[in-house]
């Protein structure tokens, strides 16, 4: 049985990045950028103005004038116009480019505009270059303002429009599928004889994943046989860069999974992690042509499966996606836990934030890793390590939250 962080580390260590391909930028929300993206001119563009007033030559207020006819008309959208008299002013709208020698503002509250003169207010303070939003002051041309492995919403489609990219290169979507396995599982819709019950691991898993941004999900079930499992294995690898299977992967005597695999040319990385819930976890790569699909075997029990999903498939998929990882999230045990067996603890918590930002974690007391229905309460889990066994009120340890 090996530790948690070696089965992150062989997961890790097998997977590569998704080629990339370049898509329209109205159909590129939660997509993951595969290029930087540079400023293609300043920022602003030019010399803007910030109010709607009148532009002049701060110099002239300096000495002392107060009132200035008014030769021109600054529009948003207009070419720059002239000041042509440093001691005279044009009328300037919002967004409009700043005539050359004027440098500075003055909003149209501040003025009295009456037979073509402006004149100032009395007590208006001014400076040299209010009012103007000067050219790259937000950033000169050439500079990079989205590195790739950044998640393309809103905010990084604004600016990627502003600098004229009405395409851009993204990761490939990971094409998922999704192979839930038992004799015992019928459909939601089904009235379930006393030996049954109705699959919800498989909706459980795809809902997770769409959360999550992905789209490209198919879903399949099989009964517990060797042949079918490996027929049906075989015939998705090929079109599936991430193949996630529940249930039949522990050492029931119908548990077919880990042989169905092998013989469909999976090779294994590993089986059995020391870890509750989760510990037959089964990975392992197929090399298909050109391209390998990853498959993780996952248990049936509906919390190991969700929390193997969280812990450990969703990251490998960010990462294949090309996706820079957020910040860990972490939270602080709400009361003193014990938990004696060897073995990493992934531990489901209501969660709360005090006044000054911490988070808090209240262990949820659960039954066995079937208990789902205690598990809805919870926000996500915090990794006890399996090097101890009292965890002090107070400590900090790394929370995952589920998808919502
Ligand atoms: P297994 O890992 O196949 O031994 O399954 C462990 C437990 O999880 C059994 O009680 C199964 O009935 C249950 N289980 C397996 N797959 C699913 C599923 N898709 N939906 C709900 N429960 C499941
Ligand atoms: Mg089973």
């Amino acid at each position: 049985m090996i530790s948690v962080e070696e089965a992150q580390h062989k997961i890790s260590e097998r997977l590569a990045p998704l080629p990339s391909e370049l898509v329209d930028i109205e159909s590129a929300r939660g997509r993951v950028l595969a290029e930087p993206l540079h400023s293609d001119r300043d920022l602003p563009p030019f010399n803007r103005s910030t109010f709607d007033g009148i532009a002049l030559s701060y110099q002239s207020i300096a000495q002392g004038t107060r009132k200035f006819p008014i030769t021109g008309t600054a529009y948003a959208g207009s070419p720059k116009v002239v000041l042509t008299d440093l001691d005279s002013c044009v009328e300037i709208m919002t967004g409009a480019p700043v005539p050359d020698k004027a440098n500075c503002v003055v909003k149209v509250e501040d003025l009295e505009i009456k037979d073509g003169f402006a004149t100032l207010n009395d007590g208006v303070e001014l400076s040299e270059g209010f009012g103007i939003h000067s050219q790259g002051s937000d950033c000169p041309a050439g500079k990079t303002l989205l590195q790739p492995g950044c998640l393309l919403t809103a905010k990084e489609l604004s600016i990627a429009a502003s600098i004229g990219k009405p395409q851009l290169l993204v990761s490939r979507t990971p094409r998922i599928a999704i192979v839930t396995t038992g004799d015992e599982l019928v459909e939601i819709s089904a009235l379930p004889l006393p030996h049954q019950i109705r699959r919800s691991n498989d909706l459980a898993l795809q809902v997770s994943l769409q959360s999550a941004g992905y789209r490209n999900i198919t879903r399949h079930h099989i009964l517990d046989d060797l042949a079918a499992t490996k027929a049906t294995v075989q015939s998705i690898l090929q079109d599936t860069d991430v193949l996630i299977l529940a249930g039949g992967v522990s050492k029931g005597k119908r548990d077919f999974l880990p042989e169905a695999l092998e013989n469909a040319g999976v090779t294994k990385a590993f089986q059995w992690v020391s870890q509750r819930p989760g510990k037959p976890l089964w990975f392992g790569d197929f090399e298909g042509e050109g391209k390998p699909t990853y498959v993780f075997a996952l248990p049936g029990n509906p919390v190991s499966c969700f929390t193997c999903l969280h812990r450990y498939v969703l990251p490998a998929l960010a990462e294949v996606s090309g996706q820079t990882p957020g910040p860990s999230q972490f939270a602080r045990l709400k009361c003193e836990f014990r938990f004696d067996p060897p073995l990493t603890l992934f531990l489901p918590v209501m969660l709360s934030g005090d006044e000054s930002g911490r988070l808090w974690a209240d262990p949820l007391p659960f039954n066995t890793s079937g208990d789902y229905i205690s598990v809805a309460r919870t926000q996500g889990f915090i990794e006890l390590s399996r090097s101890e066994s009292i965890f002090p009120k107070g400590t900090s340890h790394r929370f995952y939250p589920w998808s919502v």
